[in-house]
Protein backbone atom coordinates (compact mmCIF):
# COMPACT_ATOMS: atom_id res chain seq x y z
CA UNK A 1 0.00 0.00 0.00
CA UNK A 2 1.74 3.26 -0.76
CA UNK A 3 0.82 6.40 1.19
CA UNK A 4 3.11 9.17 0.22
CA UNK A 5 2.01 8.55 -3.83
CA UNK A 6 -1.60 7.61 -2.79
CA UNK A 7 -3.49 9.79 -5.37
CA UNK A 8 -5.65 11.69 -1.84
CA UNK A 9 -2.38 12.30 0.15
CA UNK A 10 -1.59 15.91 -0.98
CA UNK A 11 0.69 16.90 1.66
CA UNK A 12 -1.04 15.60 4.29
CA UNK A 13 1.33 17.34 7.46
CA UNK A 14 0.85 14.06 9.27
CA UNK A 15 -0.81 10.43 9.47
CA UNK A 16 -0.93 8.65 12.35
CA UNK A 17 -1.72 4.48 11.97
CA UNK A 18 -2.14 3.64 15.74
CA UNK A 19 -2.87 0.05 16.83
CA UNK A 20 -4.07 -1.34 20.17
CA UNK A 21 -3.99 -5.12 20.11
CA UNK A 22 -5.48 -5.42 23.86
CA UNK A 23 -9.06 -3.56 22.46
CA UNK A 24 -8.34 -4.66 19.09
CA UNK A 25 -7.86 -0.71 17.95
CA UNK A 26 -6.91 -0.36 14.44
CA UNK A 27 -6.89 3.41 13.53
CA UNK A 28 -5.55 6.34 10.60
CA UNK A 29 -5.66 10.07 12.09
CA UNK A 30 -4.80 12.42 9.52
CA UNK A 31 -3.70 15.90 9.75
CA UNK A 32 -4.24 17.27 6.45
CA UNK A 33 -3.49 21.61 7.80
CA UNK A 34 -2.74 23.30 10.72
CA UNK A 35 -1.80 26.50 8.86
CA UNK A 36 -4.80 27.84 10.40
CA UNK A 37 -4.62 26.27 13.88
CA UNK A 38 -5.09 22.51 15.51
CA UNK A 39 -6.64 20.24 12.37
CA UNK A 40 -10.34 19.39 13.68
CA UNK A 41 -12.93 16.97 11.92
CA UNK A 42 -14.54 14.06 12.96
CA UNK A 43 -13.90 10.32 13.93
CA UNK A 44 -15.78 7.63 11.70
CA UNK A 45 -16.00 3.84 12.36
CA UNK A 46 -16.80 1.70 10.04
CA UNK A 47 -16.54 -1.89 8.51
CA UNK A 48 -13.72 -1.76 5.60
CA UNK A 49 -12.96 -4.37 3.76
CA UNK A 50 -9.16 -3.64 4.36
CA UNK A 51 -6.37 -0.71 5.74
CA UNK A 52 -6.21 0.28 1.71
CA UNK A 53 -10.03 1.94 1.84
CA UNK A 54 -9.69 2.86 5.50
CA UNK A 55 -6.66 5.15 3.85
CA UNK A 56 -8.12 6.28 1.34
CA UNK A 57 -11.38 7.53 3.25
CA UNK A 58 -9.59 9.45 5.90
CA UNK A 59 -7.25 11.10 3.61
CA UNK A 60 -10.49 12.35 1.03
CA UNK A 61 -12.45 13.14 4.39
CA UNK A 62 -8.89 14.79 5.93
CA UNK A 63 -8.44 16.86 3.05
CA UNK A 64 -12.13 17.83 2.86
CA UNK A 65 -11.95 19.08 6.63
CA UNK A 66 -9.41 21.50 5.21
CA UNK A 67 -11.12 22.87 2.18
CA UNK A 68 -14.65 22.86 4.95
CA UNK A 69 -12.85 24.79 7.72
CA UNK A 70 -10.83 27.56 5.26
CA UNK A 71 -13.67 28.53 3.26
CA UNK A 72 -16.13 29.06 6.49
CA UNK A 73 -12.61 31.29 7.71
CA UNK A 74 -12.84 29.27 10.48
CA UNK A 75 -9.61 29.48 13.05
CA UNK A 76 -8.70 25.81 12.76
CA UNK A 77 -6.78 23.02 10.15
CA UNK A 78 -8.40 20.30 8.88
CA UNK A 79 -8.34 16.22 9.86
CA UNK A 80 -10.46 13.56 10.03
CA UNK A 81 -9.73 9.93 11.76
CA UNK A 82 -10.78 6.57 10.95
CA UNK A 83 -11.35 3.61 13.37
CA UNK A 84 -11.82 0.52 11.68
CA UNK A 85 -14.59 -1.24 13.27
CA UNK A 86 -13.37 -4.83 14.66
CA UNK A 87 -15.15 -7.86 14.06
CA UNK A 88 -17.41 -9.84 16.74
CA UNK A 89 -18.03 -8.37 20.22
CA UNK A 90 -15.87 -5.78 21.50
CA UNK A 91 -15.35 -3.42 24.36
CA UNK A 92 -16.27 0.33 23.13
CA UNK A 93 -15.52 2.24 26.32
CA UNK A 94 -11.49 0.41 26.27
CA UNK A 95 -12.11 0.77 22.94
CA UNK A 96 -12.40 4.64 22.45
CA UNK A 97 -10.20 5.29 25.34
CA UNK A 98 -7.10 3.28 22.97
CA UNK A 99 -8.31 5.69 20.44
CA UNK A 100 -8.24 9.10 23.21
CA UNK A 101 -4.79 7.48 23.74
CA UNK A 102 -3.50 7.43 20.58
CA UNK A 103 -5.34 11.20 19.78
CA UNK A 104 -3.10 12.11 22.73
CA UNK A 105 0.30 11.73 21.12
CA UNK A 106 -0.45 14.60 18.48
CA UNK A 107 -0.46 16.58 21.06
CA UNK A 108 -3.19 18.51 20.07
CA UNK A 109 -2.30 18.84 16.53
CA UNK A 110 -5.46 17.33 15.70
CA UNK A 111 -9.07 17.64 17.97
CA UNK A 112 -11.48 15.23 17.15
CA UNK A 113 -15.30 15.31 17.33
CA UNK A 114 -18.09 12.27 16.58
CA UNK A 115 -18.51 11.50 12.38
CA UNK A 116 -20.19 8.12 11.04
CA UNK A 117 -20.66 5.18 13.54
CA UNK A 118 -19.45 7.58 16.82
CA UNK A 119 -21.61 9.01 19.30
CA UNK A 120 -21.13 11.55 22.08
CA UNK A 121 -21.10 8.36 24.53
CA UNK A 122 -17.86 7.85 22.58
CA UNK A 123 -16.23 10.72 23.31
CA UNK A 124 -16.69 10.74 26.40
CA UNK A 125 -14.71 7.61 26.67
CA UNK A 126 -12.09 8.91 24.77
CA UNK A 127 -11.80 12.25 27.03
CA UNK A 128 -10.45 9.80 29.66
CA UNK A 129 -7.55 9.56 28.31
CA UNK A 130 -7.18 12.59 26.12
CA UNK A 131 -8.05 16.17 26.48
CA UNK A 132 -8.25 16.86 22.17
CA UNK A 133 -12.27 15.92 21.93
CA UNK A 134 -15.40 17.55 21.17
CA UNK A 135 -19.07 16.94 20.79
CA UNK A 136 -19.51 16.01 24.07
CA UNK A 137 -22.53 15.78 25.46
CA UNK A 138 -22.13 18.18 27.62
CA UNK A 139 -20.69 20.67 24.92
CA UNK A 140 -22.21 22.96 22.38
CA UNK A 141 -25.26 19.95 21.30
CA UNK A 142 -26.08 18.32 18.06
CA UNK A 143 -25.03 20.61 15.61
CA UNK A 144 -27.75 19.56 12.93
CA UNK A 145 -29.89 22.77 13.39
CA UNK A 146 -27.27 25.05 12.57
CA UNK A 147 -25.95 22.79 10.26
CA UNK A 148 -29.67 23.08 8.46
CA UNK A 149 -29.90 26.47 9.09
CA UNK A 150 -26.74 27.37 7.27
CA UNK A 151 -28.11 25.17 3.89
CA UNK A 152 -31.27 26.76 4.20
CA UNK A 153 -29.76 30.41 4.02
CA UNK A 154 -27.49 28.57 0.95
CA UNK A 155 -30.06 27.59 -0.55
CA UNK A 156 -31.95 30.95 -0.74
CA UNK A 157 -28.90 32.24 -2.02
CA UNK A 158 -28.90 29.83 -4.61
CA UNK A 159 -32.26 30.35 -5.61
CA UNK A 160 -31.60 33.83 -6.23
CA UNK A 161 -29.41 33.39 -8.36
CA UNK A 162 -30.63 30.00 -10.32
CA UNK A 163 -34.42 31.20 -10.34
CA UNK A 164 -34.16 34.46 -10.17
CA UNK A 165 -36.04 34.76 -7.20
CA UNK A 166 -35.99 36.85 -4.05
CA UNK A 167 -37.87 34.19 -1.76
CA UNK A 168 -39.02 30.47 -1.76
CA UNK A 169 -42.89 31.03 -2.11
CA UNK A 170 -43.76 28.46 -4.29
CA UNK A 171 -40.63 26.94 -4.96
CA UNK A 172 -40.37 23.42 -5.25
CA UNK A 173 -37.95 21.30 -3.29
CA UNK A 174 -37.28 17.69 -3.11
CA UNK A 175 -35.38 16.50 -0.21
CA UNK A 176 -33.66 12.92 0.27
CA UNK A 177 -33.16 12.22 3.73
CA UNK A 178 -36.10 14.10 4.82
CA UNK A 179 -36.52 13.23 8.62
CA UNK A 180 -32.71 13.08 9.01
CA UNK A 181 -30.81 14.83 12.35
CA UNK A 182 -30.59 17.95 9.16
CA UNK A 183 -33.09 16.90 6.54
CA UNK A 184 -35.85 17.29 9.24
CA UNK A 185 -34.87 20.74 10.58
CA UNK A 186 -34.03 22.15 6.98
CA UNK A 187 -37.36 20.74 5.96
CA UNK A 188 -39.46 22.74 8.88
CA UNK A 189 -37.49 26.01 7.47
CA UNK A 190 -38.01 25.77 4.11
CA UNK A 191 -42.07 24.75 4.60
CA UNK A 192 -42.03 27.90 7.11
CA UNK A 193 -40.82 30.11 4.13
CA UNK A 194 -43.33 29.11 1.80
CA UNK A 195 -41.37 26.26 -0.30
CA UNK A 196 -43.03 22.97 -2.02
CA UNK A 197 -41.61 20.42 -0.47
CA UNK A 198 -41.46 16.68 -1.79
CA UNK A 199 -40.07 14.49 0.80
CA UNK A 200 -37.73 10.82 0.30
CA UNK A 201 -36.59 9.06 3.28
CA UNK A 202 -36.19 5.09 3.54
CA UNK A 203 -37.93 5.38 7.32
CA UNK A 204 -41.58 5.81 5.73
CA UNK A 205 -43.58 6.33 9.43
CA UNK A 206 -41.38 9.33 10.15
CA UNK A 207 -41.92 10.60 6.69
CA UNK A 208 -45.49 10.63 7.08
CA UNK A 209 -45.55 11.99 10.16
CA UNK A 210 -43.19 14.87 8.65
CA UNK A 211 -45.53 15.16 5.73
CA UNK A 212 -48.61 15.47 7.45
CA UNK A 213 -46.83 18.21 9.77
CA UNK A 214 -45.57 20.27 7.01
CA UNK A 215 -48.28 19.59 4.20
CA UNK A 216 -45.41 18.07 2.23
CA UNK A 217 -46.00 15.46 -1.00
CA UNK A 218 -43.91 12.21 0.15
CA UNK A 219 -42.30 10.68 -2.67
CA UNK A 220 -43.04 6.95 -2.12
CA UNK A 221 -40.30 5.11 -3.90
CA UNK A 222 -37.01 7.09 -2.05
CA UNK A 223 -34.91 5.99 -5.42
CA UNK A 224 -37.83 8.28 -7.13
CA UNK A 225 -36.26 11.41 -5.74
CA UNK A 226 -34.19 11.92 -8.61
CA UNK A 227 -37.66 12.26 -10.81
CA UNK A 228 -39.18 14.72 -9.25
CA UNK A 229 -40.04 17.67 -11.23
CA UNK A 230 -38.78 20.47 -8.75
CA UNK A 231 -36.36 23.60 -9.13
CA UNK A 232 -34.09 22.51 -6.04
CA UNK A 233 -33.07 19.05 -5.37
CA UNK A 234 -31.66 19.02 -1.76
CA UNK A 235 -29.64 16.04 -1.02
CA UNK A 236 -29.41 15.26 3.04
CA UNK A 237 -28.58 11.67 3.32
CA UNK A 238 -25.95 9.79 1.52
CA UNK A 239 -22.76 11.00 -0.48
CA UNK A 240 -22.17 10.34 -4.09
CA UNK A 241 -25.19 10.61 -5.03
CA UNK A 242 -24.87 12.66 -8.48
CA UNK A 243 -23.25 10.18 -10.52
CA UNK A 244 -23.74 8.72 -14.21
CA UNK A 245 -26.54 7.01 -13.33
CA UNK A 246 -28.63 9.89 -11.54
CA UNK A 247 -27.96 13.25 -13.42
CA UNK A 248 -30.01 11.90 -16.12
CA UNK A 249 -32.93 12.05 -14.49
CA UNK A 250 -32.60 15.43 -12.68
CA UNK A 251 -35.09 17.64 -13.92
CA UNK A 252 -34.23 20.68 -10.97
CA UNK A 253 -32.32 23.77 -12.11
CA UNK A 254 -30.41 23.72 -8.25
CA UNK A 255 -29.06 20.98 -6.59
CA UNK A 256 -28.23 22.15 -3.15
CA UNK A 257 -28.00 20.31 0.76
CA UNK A 258 -26.07 19.33 3.51
CA UNK A 259 -24.88 15.86 2.69
CA UNK A 260 -20.98 15.28 2.23
CA UNK A 261 -19.41 14.08 -0.90
CA UNK A 262 -22.81 14.41 -3.15
CA UNK A 263 -20.35 14.43 -6.40
CA UNK A 264 -19.17 10.94 -7.06
CA UNK A 265 -16.59 12.28 -8.90
CA UNK A 266 -15.03 15.72 -9.01
CA UNK A 267 -16.25 15.70 -12.90
CA UNK A 268 -19.50 15.48 -12.33
CA UNK A 269 -19.76 19.01 -11.70
CA UNK A 270 -18.90 19.78 -15.06
CA UNK A 271 -21.61 17.57 -15.76
CA UNK A 272 -24.24 19.35 -14.14
CA UNK A 273 -23.00 22.49 -15.15
CA UNK A 274 -23.47 20.93 -19.01
CA UNK A 275 -27.16 20.10 -17.76
CA UNK A 276 -27.75 24.03 -16.76
CA UNK A 277 -27.70 23.17 -13.13
CA UNK A 278 -26.52 24.82 -10.48
CA UNK A 279 -24.21 23.12 -7.45
CA UNK A 280 -23.73 24.36 -3.98
CA UNK A 281 -20.62 22.86 -3.41
CA UNK A 282 -20.94 20.46 -0.29
CA UNK A 283 -18.15 21.47 1.92
CA UNK A 284 -19.47 25.59 1.82
CA UNK A 285 -22.69 24.84 2.23
CA UNK A 286 -23.20 22.41 4.79
CA UNK A 287 -19.99 23.77 7.41
CA UNK A 288 -22.53 25.06 9.85
CA UNK A 289 -21.72 22.21 12.10
CA UNK A 290 -18.34 22.72 12.05
CA UNK A 291 -19.11 26.59 12.95
CA UNK A 292 -21.06 25.75 15.82
CA UNK A 293 -18.36 22.95 17.60
CA UNK A 294 -16.05 26.20 18.01
CA UNK A 295 -18.17 27.05 20.15
CA UNK A 296 -16.62 23.76 22.48
CA UNK A 297 -13.15 25.32 21.62
CA UNK A 298 -13.38 28.69 23.11
CA UNK A 299 -16.40 30.75 24.47
CA UNK A 300 -15.80 33.77 22.22
CA UNK A 301 -17.74 31.56 19.47
CA UNK A 302 -20.82 32.05 21.08
CA UNK A 303 -24.18 31.93 19.54
CA UNK A 304 -24.17 35.34 17.93
CA UNK A 305 -21.08 35.03 16.42
CA UNK A 306 -22.20 31.76 15.08
CA UNK A 307 -25.31 33.65 13.46
CA UNK A 308 -22.95 36.06 12.26
CA UNK A 309 -21.14 33.25 10.58
CA UNK A 310 -24.12 31.23 9.16
CA UNK A 311 -24.44 34.69 6.80
CA UNK A 312 -21.06 34.48 5.61
CA UNK A 313 -21.64 31.39 4.36
CA UNK A 314 -24.44 32.41 2.53
CA UNK A 315 -22.38 35.14 0.90
CA UNK A 316 -19.56 33.12 0.14
CA UNK A 317 -21.74 30.51 -1.42
CA UNK A 318 -23.23 33.81 -3.56
CA UNK A 319 -19.75 34.62 -4.39
CA UNK A 320 -18.28 31.40 -5.52
CA UNK A 321 -21.21 30.37 -7.53
CA UNK A 322 -21.31 34.03 -9.27
CA UNK A 323 -17.29 33.82 -10.11
CA UNK A 324 -17.46 30.16 -11.13
CA UNK A 325 -20.42 31.45 -13.40
CA UNK A 326 -18.24 34.57 -14.94
CA UNK A 327 -15.45 32.30 -15.57
CA UNK A 328 -17.80 29.81 -17.63
CA UNK A 329 -16.49 26.63 -15.33
CA UNK A 330 -18.30 24.29 -12.22
CA UNK A 331 -18.54 25.93 -8.69
CA UNK A 332 -16.92 22.85 -7.20
CA UNK A 333 -13.90 22.99 -8.71
CA UNK A 334 -13.92 27.19 -8.04
CA UNK A 335 -14.52 26.44 -4.31
CA UNK A 336 -11.68 23.70 -4.48
CA UNK A 337 -9.31 26.40 -6.62
CA UNK A 338 -10.10 29.28 -3.80
CA UNK A 339 -9.90 26.56 -1.01
CA UNK A 340 -6.48 25.47 -2.30
CA UNK A 341 -5.46 29.34 -2.51
CA UNK A 342 -6.55 30.03 1.09
CA UNK A 343 -4.65 27.16 2.30
CA UNK A 344 -1.43 28.19 0.58
CA UNK A 345 -1.44 31.76 2.05
CA UNK A 346 -2.25 30.34 5.52
CA UNK A 347 0.76 28.47 5.01
CA UNK A 348 2.68 31.36 3.70
CA UNK A 349 1.54 33.46 6.55
CA UNK A 350 2.75 30.56 9.24
CA UNK A 351 5.82 30.32 7.52
CA UNK A 352 6.49 34.51 7.86
CA UNK A 353 5.30 34.28 11.44
CA UNK A 354 7.69 31.73 12.37
P1 LIG B 1 -28.95 11.23 9.59
O1 LIG B 1 -28.45 9.82 9.60
O2 LIG B 1 -29.63 11.75 10.80
O3 LIG B 1 -29.97 11.43 8.37
C1 LIG B 1 -29.87 10.80 7.15
C2 LIG B 1 -31.28 10.44 6.71
O4 LIG B 1 -31.20 9.88 5.40
C3 LIG B 1 -31.96 9.38 7.61
O5 LIG B 1 -33.26 9.81 7.96
C4 LIG B 1 -32.00 8.14 6.71
O6 LIG B 1 -33.13 7.33 6.96
C5 LIG B 1 -32.08 8.77 5.34
N1 LIG B 1 -31.68 7.92 4.23
C6 LIG B 1 -30.71 6.97 4.21
N2 LIG B 1 -30.63 6.39 3.01
C7 LIG B 1 -31.57 7.00 2.24
C8 LIG B 1 -31.99 6.85 0.90
N3 LIG B 1 -31.43 5.96 0.08
N4 LIG B 1 -32.99 7.63 0.43
C9 LIG B 1 -33.58 8.55 1.25
N5 LIG B 1 -33.23 8.72 2.53
C10 LIG B 1 -32.24 7.96 3.03
O7 LIG B 1 -27.70 12.13 9.18
P2 LIG B 1 -27.54 13.70 9.32
O8 LIG B 1 -26.73 14.00 10.53
O9 LIG B 1 -28.87 14.37 9.14
O10 LIG B 1 -26.59 14.03 8.07
C11 LIG B 1 -27.11 13.99 6.76
C12 LIG B 1 -25.98 14.26 5.76
O11 LIG B 1 -25.42 15.55 6.01
C13 LIG B 1 -24.80 13.29 5.85
O12 LIG B 1 -24.25 13.12 4.56
C14 LIG B 1 -23.80 14.02 6.73
O13 LIG B 1 -22.48 13.59 6.47
C15 LIG B 1 -24.03 15.45 6.27
N6 LIG B 1 -23.66 16.46 7.28
C16 LIG B 1 -24.28 16.47 8.47
C17 LIG B 1 -23.93 17.45 9.41
C18 LIG B 1 -24.62 17.51 10.75
O14 LIG B 1 -24.51 18.55 11.42
N7 LIG B 1 -25.34 16.49 11.16
C19 LIG B 1 -22.95 18.42 9.09
C20 LIG B 1 -22.35 18.39 7.83
C21 LIG B 1 -22.72 17.39 6.93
Amino acid sequence: MSVFEHSAFDDHEKVLFATDPATGLKAILAVHSTARGPAVGGCRMWTYPSSVEALTDVLRLSQGMSYKNIMADLPIGGGKSVIMRPQGEFDREALFEAFGRALESLNGQYISAEDVGVSPADMVAARRTTRHVVGLPDGTGDPSPITAKGVFLGIQACVERGLGKADMNGVRIAVQGATGHVGSYLCRHLAEAGADLFLADIKAEPLAELARELGATIVSDPDEIYDVDADVFAPCALGAVINPSTIGRLKVKIVAGAANNQLETRDMGQALMDRGILYAPDYVINAGGIINVMGELDSRFDAKWVEGKLLTLKQTLGEIIDAAASEGRPANLAADQLARERLADAAQARKKAA
